[in-house]
């Protein structure tokens, strides 16, 4: 089945994947020398669809960035270094998360893209990234438009990237849409702190993407610091690799 893309505004795109390949949302930024893709999805299946949806679009070069170390987030990633890209952005912490749980990953993905459950054949390495960001943000200049990588602290993640462009915000599993949020590496206490900076920042971004489900806007992130604060769940005060 192939990606149809949801513009978003002009030249800002998502696209989301089936349910046995998690839902999961890949965004694209269109500049005039070079495109953004957000999330690679689940491995080289995935990724080569996804691919073929960017084409549709752009045949401009591709930079790409993945919002954090979650296997349907990255394991597409060789299917865009085979494409021609060099720029892996991701946050430092999601790096590290990457290096130190992306073989064991591969176990969550031996329904729907068994090459990379069994790490054999073309497009199935995992590749890390390149470009990290830290405490500071990077700025993208995309040719006429600029993205803005970012993080807000530990969240869903210890590694949570935000890809913020004109007016809309790629939130990555931070945000979470039409799914119960996901705490098996979260911070908490850190994650209901950026829900409430978030639900500040509609102004800025009246569109929120988030890594599952359909874009949200800024209400949507207090509602689910709101259930987080009211509802049980896992507290995890630490992160075994992020920071
Ligand atoms: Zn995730």
């Amino acid at each position: 089945m192939g990606q149809d893309w949801q513009e978003l505004r002009g030249g800002i795109l998502v696209t989301a994947a089936t349910a046995d390949r998690a839902l999961v949302n890949t965004g694209l930024v269109v500049g005039l020398r070079r495109a953004l893709v957000i999330d690679t999805g689940c491995g080289p299946r995935h990724g080569a669809e996804l691919l073929a949806a960017v084409r549709r679009v752009t045949p401009l070069p591709l930079v790409v960035a993945n919002t954090h170390a979650h296997w349907d987030h990255f394991f597409g990633n060789a299917v865009f270094k085979n494409d021609g890209a060099t720029q892996f952005w991701a946050h430092a912490a999601a790096a590290r998360g990457m290096a130190a749980t992306g073989e064991a990953q591969r176990q969550e993905v031996a329904g729907v893209e068994p090459e990379m459950a069994a790490g054999e054949g073309p497009l199935a390495e995992l590749v890390p990234p390149t470009c990290l960001v830290g405490a500071g943000p990077a700025v993208l200049d995309l040719g006429g438009v600029s993205a803005t990588l970012f993080t807000m602290g530990p969240a869903h993640t210890g590694g949570d990237l935000m890809v913020g462009v004109e007016g809309v915000l790629f939130a990555g599993d931070v945000l979470e849409e039409g799914a119960e949020p996901q705490f098996g590496d979260a911070d908490r206490a850190g994650w209901i702190r950026v829900l409430r900076t978030l639900s500040g920042m509609g102004a800025e971004y009246p569109q929120m993407v988030p890594g599952h489900g359909k874009p949200v806007t800024a209400a949507f992130a207090a509602h689910m610091a709101d259930s987080m604060e009211a509802g049980p769940g896992p507290a995890r005060p630490g992160l075994e690799w992020g920071q």
